[in-house]
């Protein structure tokens, strides 16, 4: 090829490119719709709670002196995009979940990418898989960080919620600096290697924001969670059954509204 030829055809080339690149914009994220059911705390009949995975989170924070007080892991606008693999129900739930948030939580903007698009930012992408649990990091990571939600077993509004709720910056309810006021841990019926789960968190680290303990905060686990041997592992003091009822309760609100400064 002569060499006017060839530069030619590869500007030619560099030119489909820019132009096809820009010929792609980012979609999105746009807002979550109203859902068209009542009823937010929905299950669906295929789904029970032994086939529900207990959730595990990833500690974003883990080296760092100091946690979630830290105003770094917060969020401006909180956008996540779900896996192409989830059907348009899943879909429809993840919309569902991050509505219901959005009413708790008015001052933050929530969005959803649409699958396969390209995006922009800071945001969470959901994947579906069969066996990868309900888990997330705890706070904002900073550009793209992965949240899983199995499906069957994590798709209900109240543990999307609840996914959600890490990675906007909470921990669990049960690892609160304060929680050995209000509960016990049984550690001799929890499943080995899984007493991580339990740990609790100090003051340096997570704040309670002065809003009471609440056994039955989305954020809470079940009584028998990582339990070898049908025996529970965390007990109210008070007698009280502990562990979410999948929905947000009003101390969770407050606690969001606390974080995010939000009237
Ligand atoms: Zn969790």
């Amino acid at each position: 090829m002569a060499p006017l030829r060839k530069a030619v055809t590869i500007l030619s080339i560099a030119a489909f490119f820019s132009e096809h690149i820009k010929a792609v914009p980012i979609d999105g994220p746009y807002e979550p719709i109203p859902p068209t059911t009542l009823d937010l705390s929905y299950q669906f009949p295929e789904f029970s709670d032994i086939d529900a995975p207990t959730c595990t989170t990833v500690d974003s924070a883990m080296n760092l002196e100091n946690g979630l007080i830290d105003k770094r892991y917060r969020w401006k606008e909180f956008n996540v995009q779900p896996d192409p693999a989830y059907n348009q129900r899943e879909y429809k739930l993840i919309n569902d979940a991050l509505f219901n948030l959005k009413k708790a939580l008015p001052c933050i903007k929530f969005g959803i990418f649409p699958p396969n698009k390209k995006v922009k930012g800071d945001y969470v992408y959901v994947i579906k898989g069969k066996k990868n649990g309900c888990n997330s990091y705890v706070g904002r990571v900073g550009g793209k960080q992965t949240m899983n939600l199995q499906s069957p077993g994590c798709m209900t509004v109240g543990t999307i919620m609840h996914e959600m709720i890490h990675a906007l910056g909470f921990y669990h309810e049960q690892s609160r600096p304060d929680r050995d006021n209000y509960v016990n841990i049984l550690w001799k019926n929890i499943q080995p290697g899984m007493e991580s789960n339990f740990n609790k968190y100090s003051t340096n680290k997570v704040t309670t924001f002065d809003v009471p303990y609440n056994y039955k905060s989305i954020m809470h686990y079940e009584g028998y969670a990582f339990s070898k041997n049908r025996q529970p592992t965390i007990v109210a003091k008070n007698g009280d059954k502990v562990g979410s009822v999948g929905k947000l309760q009003d101390t969770d609100i407050l606690k969001l509204k606390r974080m995010y400064n939000c009237p």
